[in-house]
């Protein structure tokens, strides 16, 4: 990621401002625990997307898939589409985003003003019935088709690009720990390569969001474990991936974080300036713990994966008293 951009076009010079995101320490209370979080909703779409994007069609460009006026079509429920519509603005491609139903107007309307089309696809079949889709009508239009969930460039891009900036960032150049929330895989399983392969003794801690729901049961209620994997976390996804193996990830720690907290997080982050999305209090909720199980000096790493303003008209502002 470091070369040159290849893509002969005068916005190739913008893409490459695609990275890099600083990296701070952020503490919530004045004697909690400093975890060192990645700001990747600076990314200009807004969310670290931007890189897997950039990453991914730059290498197609450069192998000759890829020229100007090309058809990229992608399958996902938001950040990604965004972040390819966006490159694909910068260079000359065109861009069409298969989705489901339920995505907000929002999303639709931000993929639209870089000039993407969009295919909404039924809310039943969910985001399953979008990845049919989207392979459906690369096939019949000839485009080309990222794969998000199963691209291992999308971890790639994440090795190269952010785990570099971070061993850079960090003090000492040492990981301990690097949390993240499971959508595609591609970031957890980029950064702990990235980490791995300079040396650092890191665990991989895998933040999972969790719904626990109080049942009747007489004139009790008791809390009644209800579903693994909360909608309250958009992005992150239950299943999907095909990057994310438990196998490549030795010492795997898995922190459960109640769909609830990881909102109460996101709020505190916000109230302390950083505008983030429901996965990040995911992530430094489950980052949180990950420093208590290895202890004070331990290096924590977590990311902020995309901006406050995509939620606007979800539970993370309408439950918010103010
Ligand atoms: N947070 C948000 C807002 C996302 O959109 C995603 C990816 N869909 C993730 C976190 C998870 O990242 P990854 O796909 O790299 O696992």
């Amino acid at each position: 990621m470091n070369q040159p951009c290849e893509l002969l076009t005068d916005n190739c010079r913008f893409v490459q401002q695609i990275a890099p995101t600083p990296l701070v320490p952020v503490a919530l209370e004045a004697d909690g625990p400093r975890i060192w979080c990645k700001l990747e909703f600076l990314n200009p779409s807004g969310s670290t997307k931007d890189r897997i994007a950039r990453y991914i069609l730059e290498k197609q460009w450069r192998l000759g898939r890829l020229r100007t006026g090309s058809l990229v079509v992608e399958a996902s429920s938001g950040s990604t589409s965004i972040a390819m519509a966006l490159v694909c603005a910068q260079i000359g491609l065109k861009f069409i985003a298969v989705m489901p139903e339920s995505v907000s107007n929002e999303r639709v309307q931000i993929i639209k003003s870089y000039g993407g089309q969009i295919i909404l696809t039924p809310r039943a079949d969910g985001i399953l019935g979008a990845l049919s889709r989207a392979a459906q009508e690369a096939e019949e239009r000839d485009a080309f088709y990222p794969r998000q969930f199963e691209n291992v460039d999308n971890a790639e891009a994440h090795r190269v690009s952010t785990g570099q900036e971070i061993l850079g960032q960090v003090p000492g150049g040492v990981v301990h720990a690097v949390v993240s929330g499971v959508g595609t895989g591609g970031t957890i399983v980029g950064l702990y390569n990235a980490f791995a392969g300079a040396g650092c003794p890191v665990r991989p801690v895998f933040a999972k969001p969790v719904e626990t729901v109080m049942a009747p049961a007489g004139q009790t209620y008791f809390e009644a474990e209800c579903c693994s994997f909360s909608s309250r976390v958009p992005g992150v996804v239950d299943g999907l991936s095909k990057l994310y193996s438990r196998a490549d990830l030795p010492g795997l720690i898995e922190v459960e974080v109640q769909g609830r907290v990881a909102i109460e997080t996101t709020r505190k982050l916000i109230r302390h300036g950083f505008p983030v999305g429901p996965s990040s209090g995911l992530n430094y909720a489950a980052a949180v713990e990950a420093q208590r199980q290895l202890g004070d000096k331990a290096h924590v790493v977590t990311v902020f994966p995309d901006r406050m303003e995509r939620y606007f008209s979800t539970e993370l502002f309408s439950g918010w008293q103010f």
